[in-house]
């Protein structure tokens, strides 16, 4: 039922859907039926959302206010991300508020740690993996979001890298010409996935979704391209070559790069199904989320759908 009411709610005019906000709380058993979507194979978990004030000018997403938003959208489980950089966000989020929003919903979010390679720390790199196994200790399951005003295997980003290896948690990274950057094709992503073989990425962003496709100028790497995807696209090359690289579908570029040419991403999506993430970067109340429909109009098969929606973040966050 909550299915084929949101639906309905999704095909009709958006000022008549807001007249039917009220329906919420009321039965309609099978009125909507006939045309409701195939039934989605699992309740999703968003491996991206931040809560806080994240630009100037955005209104504050709450803890409750994020899980309001997961409770329609069937949204069992988020994973919520600090962002510690200058050069990632107008106001910082800081880890502790995302530990204690876990701590006080275990059932519902999962918190990830993050801190500025640049910080001022005691004891170098074995002093940053103290500061990382501290929030690991508190119930971080993963490092990121990752969005740093340096090259992507700056030195000072390897030994982050080097530092989350060694702890034994996910990084999920940003990466555009100003944050995390690399060149066409990824060469620095290579760098840093053939040097830390045991630390598991997760990529997200411009930079990362834009090379989904090939012949790509560095400009491309900043934005959201349009059209056919060309073959010959980094993410297939890396994937493929490395057990190591996972993609979030989150954001925009994430929607972007599937609808953009939904022949190839729905095969890329399958091809890909067993390193893909569900995720949106729901930030501020009342943002729209596009990938619920993108997703829903590829008709995935089911064992696809549980793997992307959940079942692959599952594994890597170590939920089950
Ligand atoms: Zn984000």
């Amino acid at each position: 039922m909550t299915v084929s009411r949101r639906h309905f709610l999704r095909t009709t005019a958006l000022s008549a859907a807001s007249t039917l906000a009220g329906l919420s709380t009321v039965s309609l058993p099978g009125l909507f039926a006939a045309d409701s979507p195939q039934k989605r194979a699992s309740k999703y978990i968003d491996v991206h959302t931040h809560i806080g004030t994240t630009w100037n000018g955005n209104k504050e997403l709450t803890a409750d206010g994020l899980l309001h938003w997961m409770d329609e959208h069937d949204v069992e489980m988020s994973v919520l991300l600090p962002l510690t950089s200058p050069e990632s966000s107008s106001f910082l989020l800081l880890t502790e508020p995302a530990l204690q929003a876990a701590k006080d919903h275990p059932d519902r979010f999962v918190a990830f740690c993050s801190i500025d390679p640049r910080t001022s720390v005691r004891g170098g790199r074995n002093g940053f993996r103290d500061v990382i196994q501290r929030y690991v200790d508190q119930g971080a399951r993963g490092f990121g979001e990752h969005k740093v005003g340096l090259d992507f295997d700056d030195p000072l980003m390897m030994q982050i890298y080097d530092v989350c290896q060694e702890v034994g948690i996910p990084l999920l990274f940003h990466m555009d010409n100003q944050r995390g950057m690399d060149q066409p094709g990824l060469p620095r992503l290579e760098h840093a996935l053939v040097t830390f073989p045991k630390l598991n990425f997760i990529g997200h962003g411009p930079g990362w979704w834009a090379s989904i496709s090939g012949g790509l100028t560095q400009k491309d790497l900043m934005s959201y391209p349009t059209g056919k995807v060309n073959p010959g696209g980094a993410i297939d090359r890396l994937m493929e070559q490395y057990p190591n690289i996972y993609g979030d579908l989150s954001a925009g570029s994430g929607s972007n790069s599937i609808s953009r040419d939904k022949d190839f991403g729905r095969e890329f999506m399958l091809r890909r199904q067993d390193r893909l993430l569900f995720g949106t970067d729901y930030l501020q109340p009342g943002q729209p989320v596009p990938q619920f429909e993108v997703f829903d109009s590829l008709n995935l098969p089911a064992d696809a759908q549980r793997k992307i929606y959940r079942g692959n973040a599952e594994k890597l966050l170590k939920l089950v």
